[in-house]
């Protein structure tokens, strides 16, 4: 069976998961919706990608920029059996009325609330909650950095407590308009909405999280201080907990990745079209156990980590695969993702 997948909001996520689904053996890419003409618009025309209107957007201002447009978002939902909605935070929520109108599955992005679908989804984390789903939301990046490492963590020692400090990108690379540009800036929400929101996927998780939102825009970093219920025996025993996980990439000390600016040259030198960086980032020498407690680093890219996790959300929804190790080794391996 193949899926027809539509892209509602070609920016930052959807530009990135439209390549994604366009490399799956199991999808095909009906079309990518936007509601003006841009670069990104003429980019997914260059694609080859059908390109419908979406939202205010007028079929006349495409017509002006010579951009050849297939239709509206309404025609787009006609041919599609899933959309994934990357617009802006909110938009999805009005955007999953013209889904449900039209009887089209969808995939929601973090900056919706959760009960905008009916599970929220990680796929290391919950892929069997997803199977048969009409809508899902995947989590937002952070979130989905903290789902994996717990998925990793409670099978193997248990948590009994978490804290996480989230140290935030101000922007994404390509937005001018977000800051600081000198500053770091608490959030004065306390704890963070981070952690209530990894509980939408574990109940049970005793987490705290607190961010700062810092002059930079390559990556986040997660700073994380656990307790455990069945402590590892020593670090190199952590270590190798993340090491057995798929979309984990861990740089050893003699590589000299100091912070985020090597892991995004390591990307960029990866050499997979787009550099991006969509496995959860550890140190060796960033991991430390210490009794039953134990402290890592993590770095996420922002602009990247969710995109394998739309693609095993669309996969659980149809049941494609029969469980989530065998779609994540599917999608690891189309995106390159564990490679060097
Ligand atoms: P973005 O601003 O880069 O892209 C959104 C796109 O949607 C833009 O091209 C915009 O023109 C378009 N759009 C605006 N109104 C629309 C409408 N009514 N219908 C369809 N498209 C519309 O945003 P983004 O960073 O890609 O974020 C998309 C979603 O993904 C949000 O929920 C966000 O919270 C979430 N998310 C973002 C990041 C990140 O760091 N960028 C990470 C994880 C999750």
């Amino acid at each position: 069976m193949v899926v027809r997948v539509a892209v509602n909001g070609f920016g930052t996520i959807g530009k990135r998961v439209a390549d994604a689904v366009a490399k799956q053996p199991d999808m095909k890419l009906v079309g990518v919706a936007k509601t003006r003409p841009s670069f990104e618009a003429r980019a997914a025309v260059e694609r080859g990608y059908p390109l419908f209107v979406a939202g205010d957007g007028k079929l006349g201002d495409f017509g002006a920029a010579s951009l050849p447009v297939a239709g509206t978002l309404a025609e787009m939902l006609e041919i599609t059996d899933v959309v994934v909605d990357a617009s802006p935070e909110k938009i999805g929520r009005e955007n999953a009325k013209l889904y449900e109108a039209a009887k089209v599955r969808a995939v929601f992005q973090g900056g919706e609330k959760p009960d905008v679908a009916e599970v929220s989804f990680s796929a290391l984390a919950n892929y069997g909650a997803a199977k048969g789903r009409h809508r899902v939301r995947v989590v937002s990046c952070n979130t989905t950095g903290l789902a994996r490492a717990a998925a990793v963590l409670l099978p193997h020692f248990g948590i009994a407590a978490w804290e996480a400090t989230l140290i935030r990108r101000a922007a994404d690379p390509d937005d001018p308009k977000r800051g600081p540009l000198n500053g770091i800036l608490p959030t004065f929400k306390l704890p963070s909405h981070h952690g209530p929101d990894l509980r939408t996927i574990f109940p049970d998780l005793t987490i705290a999280t607190t961010a700062v939102v810092v002059p930079t825009t390559l990556m986040h970093v997660h700073v994380n201080h656990v307790r455990f219920q069945r402590p590892p025996k020593d670090t190199n025993t952590l270590l190798e907990a993340f090491r057995a996980s798929p979309r984990f990439r861990i740089f050893e000390e003699w590589e000299h990745v100091d912070g985020t600016p090597q892991v995004m040259e390591f990307a960029r030198d990866r050499g997979h079209g787009r550099p991006d960086m969509m496995e959860n980032v550890l140190w060796t020498n960033g991991v430390r156990v210490d009794g039953a407690e134990a402290y890592f680093f993590q770095a996420i890219h922002q602009e990247s980590i969710v995109v394998p996790e739309n693609i095993d959300a669309i996969r659980a929804m149809f049941e494609l695969a029969p469980d989530g190790p065998s779609s994540i080794a599917i999608t690891d391996k189309t995106l390159g993702i564990g490679t060097r």
